[in-house]
């Protein structure tokens, strides 16, 4: 075998090495950040008296006998809540 062919070779040998190894390498770019946590904070709830929507962590919080959660604007709209529930609940029948 000739001397220069055995030169060419190596060099075809290391050009595809070099393109195998940068073809390997992979991006790690695809970091996605976890933001829903802070949306649910600020979805929004409608007041069963006055019908105003409020952000739910500002909201007043009524729990319902049944379980099922109200939310009100003020603390106003919540005590005439429950007094019309205790007027309909406890009055006629
Ligand atoms: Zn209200």
């Amino acid at each position: 075998m000739h001397p220069l062919k055995i030169v060419v070779l190596l060099v075809l040998f290391y050009l595809l090495y070099r393109l195998y190894v940068s073809g390997r390498k992979k991006r790690l770019e695809d970091k996605k950040s976890g933001r829903d946590a802070a949306a649910i904070s600020d979805v929004l709830v409608q007041d069963p008296v006055c019908g105003a929507y409020v952000a739910k962590g500002q909201a007043l919080v009524l729990r319902d006998q049944d379980g099922s959660e109200r939310h009100f604007c003020s603390d106003k709209c919540r005590r005439t809540f429950i007094e019309q529930k205790q007027n309909s609940s406890g009055g006629t029948a």
